[in-house]
């Protein structure tokens, strides 16, 4: 019997699984390479541990709100180690839970690094095996980005998003550059846990991309649960004395700190792929070019998900995965619609976001109504707690249409998830007036906004 194989994945992330397992499906034989878990950023160094990290940040607060409901929580302490043992059971759990689909689906899942060798051919870096294939996936995902050591000196006593999830000790101190989700996250989550933290930006705003309302007011939010936020600089250098990383800004200023965290980005998981030996076009970023399905400029290799550095989100990593196998197995070209994906900044408080911010609603649309509220929660009524709540709805005035909405505050991830339904199915602003509130929440302010801004 012929050692060819169907297809041959690279990567056992969230889109490379799906595709695996959906063609695995269909009788054809595949073959699937993960170099170090499967499950890939989103399940073990991602969305997953992240949003577990995040629930246990929010206890503080929950703690520290409780007071004014009567409740007294005296020993509230936080033990990092219990955390991190905890998140690494349920990591490992769902790690095994990816491998046991793929077996489950007929697919043969290889713990190896794999490297295209040709349009046809795979080589398998331990196992020093070629594996010949009738199409190659490539869903090796991205990797955080760092400048390098000439770039910034003491770059190697900084550690990135990979890094953060396995340390030993919670650090005390911590300064972190960049002004995008990780950076957010991160400071916010390790905030809550009780971290004295300093967020760097080079920008003269963190989050640039989302709506310019929301920017300032989530700027606001973290600075009033004690973040230090420094504007319009970067690092210069890194020096480690002792235990402690001393961060020179271009300032001047200097910062001191346990860990510094670098959220300056990813880039596209290819170096040393093969790719460029096998005649697959790479764009200046080394993102895997593909057309509208996923096909690359070699007819047989494709490629899905961060690797191609379009949107970077697990969701549409999967979609893409889905969207391979329709196109390739089932012969139904299957391209995945981009436009009006929901997403969230899990910050605390938590920013949820789908469709056109203001500005980009001005440039495509003819004319634009906004609608704005900004409240206390009902909650923060009796912790005492100064927080304000913010919602947006970006309305084209021709179509009446709601074509962005914006979220700050609790909830505004799940919130968000439902507004995506309804931006999709063009629901307009007279939906949403006619639609009941439902009382009390927070998401009934939606359906409440009458007035323009
Ligand atoms: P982002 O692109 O979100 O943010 C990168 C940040 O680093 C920006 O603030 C950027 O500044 C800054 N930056 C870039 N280059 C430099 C530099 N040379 N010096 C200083 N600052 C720099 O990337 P992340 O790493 O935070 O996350 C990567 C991607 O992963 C996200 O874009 C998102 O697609 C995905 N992700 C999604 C999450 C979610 O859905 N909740 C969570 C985490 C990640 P500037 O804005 O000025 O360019």
């Amino acid at each position: 019997m012929s050692d060819e194989v169907d297809l041959f994945v690279i990567g056992a992330g969230s889109g490379g699984v799906r595709a695996g397992r959906l063609a695995a499906a269909t009788g054809a034989k595949v073959m699937v390479a993960e170099e170090y878990r499967a499950g890939g950023t989103c399940v073990i160094r991602g969305c997953v541990p992240k949003k577990l990290m995040v629930y246990a940040s929010r206890f503080a607060e929950e703690f520290e709100d409780a007071a004014g409901f009567g409740w007294s929580v005296p020993d509230a302490r936080f033990d990092w180690a219990t955390l991190i043992a905890n998140k690494d059971k349920e990591i490992a759990r769902l790690e095994g839970l990816y491998a046991k689909n793929l077996a489950g689906a007929g697919a043969e899942l290889v713990m190896d690094r794999a490297i295209v060798k040709d349009p046809h051919t795979v080589h398998l870096v331990k196992a020093k095996r070629d594996i010949p294939a009738r199409t190659i996936l490539v869903a090796t995902g991205g990797t955080p980005w760092a400048p390098t050591p000439k770039e910034l000196p003491g770059v190697e006593h900084v550690i990135s998003s990979n890094e953060i999830f396995h340390l030993k000790e919670m650090p005390r101190r911590i300064v972190i550059a960049g002004g995008g989700y990780i950076a957010i996250e991160f400071a916010c989550m390790l905030r809550g846990l009780g971290a004295e933290v300093t967020l760097v930006y080079r920008g003269d705003g963190i989050l640039r991309g989302f709506d310019q309302d929301l920017r300032p007011l989530m700027s606001a939010e973290m600075a009033a649960r004690g973040i230090r936020i420094v504007l319009n600089t970067v690092f210069e250098r890194v020096d480690l004395k002792g235990t402690e990383r001393h961060v020179r800004l271009k300032t001047g200023e200097t910062l001191i700190a346990d860990e510094v965290l670098m959220a300056v980005g990813r880039v596209p998981a290819t170096k040393d792929l093969g790719l460029g030996a096998a005649g697959v076009a790479l764009d200046k970023n080394g993102a895997v070019m593909v057309d509208d399905y996923g096909c690359t400029n070699v007819p047989s290799i494709w490629a899905v998900g961060d690797v191609t550095d379009r949107l970077n989100l697990t969701p549409v990593a999967i979609r893409d995965g889905v969207a391979f196998v329709e196109t390739v197995f089932h012969d139904r070209p299957t391209a995945v619609d981009r436009m009006q994906v929901p997403t969230a900044v899990f910050g605390t408080p938590e920013i949820g976001t789908v469709g056109l911010n203001e500005e980009d609603a001005r440039r495509v649309c003819e004319g634009v109504d906004i609608y704005k509220a900004e409240f206390r929660p009902m909650k923060a009524t009796m912790s005492g707690r100064q927080t304000k709540m913010f919602m947006k709805l970006v309305v084209e005035q021709r179509t009446d249409r709601v074509v962005g909405c914006h979220i700050l505050g609790e909830s505004a991830a799940e919130m968000t998830q439902i507004l995506g339904i309804l931006v999709k199915m063009k629901a307009r602003k007279a939906d949403f007036d006619a639609t009941v509130a439902l009382h009390p929440s927070a998401a009934e302010e939606l359906v409440l906004m009458r007035t323009k801004s």
